[in-house]
């Protein structure tokens, strides 16, 4: 029997760039083939949910139409390449956005078997040949950040691959490159883990298209086909170690690449509220709960999308930037948006603004628990608790996601909530705001309701013994993983 099926489609916008007309093709589509909502991911993507099976080839030629695409926002390849999404004006986010465009065009398979499929194309007799991907593709998804230190949004440790400019003043002088990252794992499964990449070589300013295919290329080969849950890069790299990478790397590019620096520190900066760009223009950062563009929000993006023609890019926090809006159009934008009751950063507690959330239930196959529906609530319990120990100004990012694949980077936040069992959720704490470390399980089989409870008693030592400016996360890994837990088991045993 044939069953009611309905689709997510993704489409992939390099570095989460789209124009004004994109946009509003995108918002057409939403009513017309979609669940009248668009939804923006952590990998500064687009989705729809919701499309009917009658409705999939369709949706995706219209979106062909609007000059985007669909075609390896999913799958064993190279996924949508993030970066930064500060439209700001200078010479160094030129290069980001433009490499970010580069590898996001270079490194797409060959095959038009997507456009035989979808878009009507017709069948052609020759072989295709895929010269980086091979006959049988990547082993695993594989994902590519790049970033200036001053502004680690896009969490380049969190990806397989990541390019981390090395700048004097304006001048680009090379790259750190990154290798290993992944936040994927699975509950009871100790050989699963969520992983941060390792600084494995520097290269020059113009060798990043070569380097990510070499490091694609070791992906493709030392992988582990026979496991797609250890089919990852990361577990390559944790396994056979960052010297072992490097000599591959500098083998299959004919010569020695050196060893990296220290990390430089990495710095996460406000992305939210109004910005000058640098080229006298404004962009205005709006915070999108859990990235779900739905009704007035939907209908003030699309007025002042089309009227004022401001240039939307997607944020890897799901939040939507609206760039190139002339400063005499500040206070009329900002009514436009007032008027139809949009939320503003300045609205909004640091808490809530940097709160990120998966889809989960009830469109992600994967889930096992509530993500983005009992996002709302979460937050504002875990705000109750902040507020009562004086500390709701504080910035702190919490990371919900209805599974351990991690699609929201729990595991790299100051507070992880991943889903367990319906209803239930492990915490993860002490992983740091700048996306350097990794968090340590706190408790498990929490319910959603005891969460900010539970959250609690080590939020209450962190007002009581922080030290000057330390964060949450900072301050569990000082205390160490036993500490926390045995802060929890006293208030239990009280
Ligand atoms: Fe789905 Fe899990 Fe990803 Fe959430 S983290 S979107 S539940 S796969």
């Amino acid at each position: 029997e044939d069953k009611d099926w309905s689709f997510m489609v993704r489409v992939r916008a390099p570095a989460g760039r789209l124009t004004p007309a994109q946009w509003l093709a995108l918002d057409a589509l939403a009513d017309s083939h979609a669940d009248g909502t668009l939804r923006l991911t952590t990998r500064q993507g687009v989705q729809f949910h919701g499309i009917a099976r009658r409705d999939l080839k369709g949706s995706i030629a219209a979106i062909h139409h609007a000059l985007l695409t669909t075609l390896a926002a999913c799958g064993d390849v190279v996924r949508n390449v993030v970066t930064t999404a500060a439209p700001r004006v200078d010479a160094i986010h030129a290069r980001l956005e433009a490499e970010a465009f580069r590898l996001s065009s270079e490194l797409l398979p060959r095959s038009r078997a997507h456009h035989q499929i979808f878009l009507g194309e017709e069948e052609s007799p020759l072989v295709e040949e895929e010269p980086l991907y091979g006959p049988t593709y990547l082993p695993r998804k594989f994902k590519i950040a790049l970033a200036h230190p001053s502004d680690n949004t896009p969490d380049v440790l969190a990806n397989d691959l990541g390019f981390l400019a090395l700048t004097e003043g304006d001048a680009l002088t090379g790259w750190i490159v990154t290798v290993g990252g992944g936040m994927g794992m699975t509950h009871n499964k100790p050989a699963t883990y969520p992983r941060l990449a390792d600084a494995i070589c520097v290269i020059g300013p113009d060798d990043v298209l070569e380097t990510a295919k070499a490091v694609v290329r070791l992906s493709r080969d030392h992988g582990d086909r026979t496991d797609r849950k250890h089919a990852r890069l990361k577990y390559v790299v944790a396994e056979r170690g960052v010297d072992w990478v490097r000599d591959r790397l500098s083998a299959d590019l004919g010569r020695a690449l050196p060893p990296a620096p220290a990390l430089p520190r990495l710095q996460v900066p406000e992305l939210l509220g109004w910005h000058a760009q640098g080229n006298g223009r404004l962009w205005l950062g709006l915070p999108i709960a859990a990235g779900r563009v739905a009704g007035d929000l939907r209908v003030a993006l699309r007025h002042v999308i089309g009227r004022f023609d401001a240039r939307p890019i997607v944020t890897a926090q799901q939040d939507l930037l609206l760039a190139d809006i002339a400063p005499d159009d500040r206070g009329t934008v900002e009514a436009t948006l007032r008027a139809h009751g949009v939320t503003l950063a300045e609205d909004l507690t640091p808490l809530a603004r940097w709160a990120l959330a998966c889809v989960a239930l009830p469109t992600c196959g994967q889930s096992l628990a509530e993500g983005e529906r009992v996002r709302a609530p979460i937050v504002a319990d875990v705000e109750a608790v902040l507020a009562r120990h004086g500390l709701a100004g504080e910035r702190i990012s919490l990371r919900l996601t209805g599974c351990p694949n991690g699609c929201a980077r729990p595991y790299a936040g100051d507070i992880g909530v991943v889903g367990r069992a319906p209803g239930l959720y492990t915490l993860f704490v002490g992983g740091d705001f700048e996306g350097t470390r990794l968090s340590f399980q706190l408790a498990d089989k929490v319910p959603q309701a005891a969460i900010a409870a539970t959250l609690e008693p080590v939020v209450a030592a962190w007002a009581r013994d922080r030290q000057a400016g330390e964060g949450f996360g900072d301050f569990c890994t000082r205390i160490g993983a036993d500490a926390a837990r045995a802060l929890l088991a006293a208030r239990v045993a009280a």
